[in-house]
This record gives C-alpha cells, sequence and structure tokens, in this order.
C-alpha cells in the first residue's frame, strides 16, 4: 500500500540499489523534488528527504526554496529534515572558484559538499541509499553529480548513491506539469552568489533584464530559460 497521497501519473516501479526499502533523498529545491519524490513513492519505496543545501544565496532565497520544499513534503506525509545553512563552510570550499563557470570544478566542490552531510546523515541514521533531485534539471551535467554522490556513498561500507536518471521515462515532463499544478516558485538561477552574478551577466548580454528573485511562479508565469 502507498503511504503517500500522490497524483495519478502511469509511472514505472523503480528499484534503488540492492532492493533497498529505504532512502535518503538530498533535495535541492521543490520543483526539482517534485517528481523525484512522486516517483520513488509511486515505487512504494519509503523516503526521507535531506534539504541541505548552503550555497543558495542570499539567505530569503534559501528560505524561500526550503519552504516550498517542505510545504511539499508536508502535504504528502514525506518527513524532510532541515539541515544547517552553514555558508561560511561553503565559501570556504569554493575558495578561488569564483570564476568557474556552472557545471565546471566550483560545481563539483558543491555537489561534493551536499552529498558528504547527506551520506554522513545517512550512515548515521542507518539509510542504505542515498540519491538526489539535482539530477532531474537540464542544466545539470548528471555524470557529475553521479560522480559526487558515488564518491560521498564509498565513505561508508554500507551505503550506495542510486544513480537513477530522473530526466528518462516521462520524468522531464512530469517535472514541468507538477511544478505547475503545485504552483511552485521559479528560481531562474542554481543558487549560489556566482550563479547569479553569471545568470545576470548573460541575461544582460543578451538585451534581457536582470533577474528579479522571488517573484516568478510556475503555472503562473511564462516558463522562461534562464
Ligand atoms: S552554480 Fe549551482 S551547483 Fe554550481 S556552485 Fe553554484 S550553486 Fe553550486
Amino acid at each position: 500500500m502507498n503511504p503517500y497521497s500522490l497524483d495519478t501519473y502511469e509511472r514505472p516501479v523503480l528499484t534503488p540499489p540492492d532492493g533497498a526499502e529505504r532512502v535518503l533523498v538530498h533535495s535541492c529545491c521543490a520543483p526539482c523534488a517534485g517528481e523525484v519524490l512522486e516517483a520513488i513513492a509511486a515505487s512504494e519505496v519509503d523516503m526521507t528527504v535531506y534539504f541541505y543545501n548552503p550555497n543558495i544565496h542570499p539567505r530569503d532565497e534559501y528560505e524561500m526554496r526550503k519552504q516550498e520544499n517542505r510545504r511539499f513534503c508536508e502535504d504528502r506525509g514525506i518527513e524532510c529534515i532541515d539541515a544547517d545553512y552553514d555558508t561560511d563552510n561553503w565559501f570556504d570550499r569554493v575558495k578561488g572558484l569564483e570564476a568557474e563557470p556552472e557545471r565546471g570544478e566550483r560545481c563539483t566542490v558543491c555537489f561534493d559538499m551536499r552529498f558528504e552531510r547527506t551520506a554522513l546523515y545517512a550512515a548515521e541514521h542507518g539509510f542504505p541509499v542515498i540519491t538526489s533531485t539535482l539530477g532531474i534539471s537540464r542544466w545539470k551535467n548528471m555524470a557529475q553529480i553521479n560522480d559526487c554522490g558515488v564518491r560521498a556513498a564509498d565513505r561508508y561500507a554500507d551505503l550506495s548513491y542510486w544513480t537513477f536518471n530522473w530526466r528518462k521515462k516521462g520524468g522531464s515532463q512530469r517535472m514541468i506539469e507538477l511544478s505547475k499544478r503545485e504552483g511552485f516558485y521559479q528560481q531562474e538561477y542554481c543558487g549560489c552568489v556566482f550563479s547569479l552574478r553569471d545568470t545576470n551577466r548573460y541575461r544582460l548580454e543578451s538585451g534581457r533584464e536582470r533577474i528579479e528573485r522571488g517573484i516568478k511562479f510556475y503555472g503562473r508565469d511564462e516558463i522562461c530559460g534562464r
């Protein structure tokens, strides 16, 4: 019996590594989480969400993304762990990588940091598998994310990273539909201060306006690229 109340999409049954029945899901934001969490729930796999994203800048943006994610989880009875916003550690780790482009070395360090904390929590609380919602975004490099996830899980003997490609089998399309259905907040940059800088730079060079944070929502506004 499915423990969560969900919508009625037809989805394939997913099997986590080693047939694990319990997964700790690192979540970056509600739009990415929606489809991933519903796909896991539809496969009747027990899950807990771990929200650890000290990369998100500034603080009010972080709070907004977190609240959207928490609301979605609470509506479905999915436990959501609210972890630290230890931005000093994040800035320490990416020092010297400020000029890196998105999907470059700074992002590897950023994923490593978030997944290492997720893996630690999983090991301390008996989760055999971790995964992340980050991979469903078309802006991300799936191989880069999976490498970071596997590296983090490999720190612990009994922990695996689930490398499933959430974009496949209709996942990307459902992600957008579900975001509209839920009216999720639509962020227009990845998260860190450097991605905000670079997205604004690109937009200005393309003759567009700077990002206005906190005002766009799926279903209410035209879905646009960065
Ligand atoms: S662009 Fe995104 S993934 Fe890369 S460092 Fe910034 S917040 Fe992290």
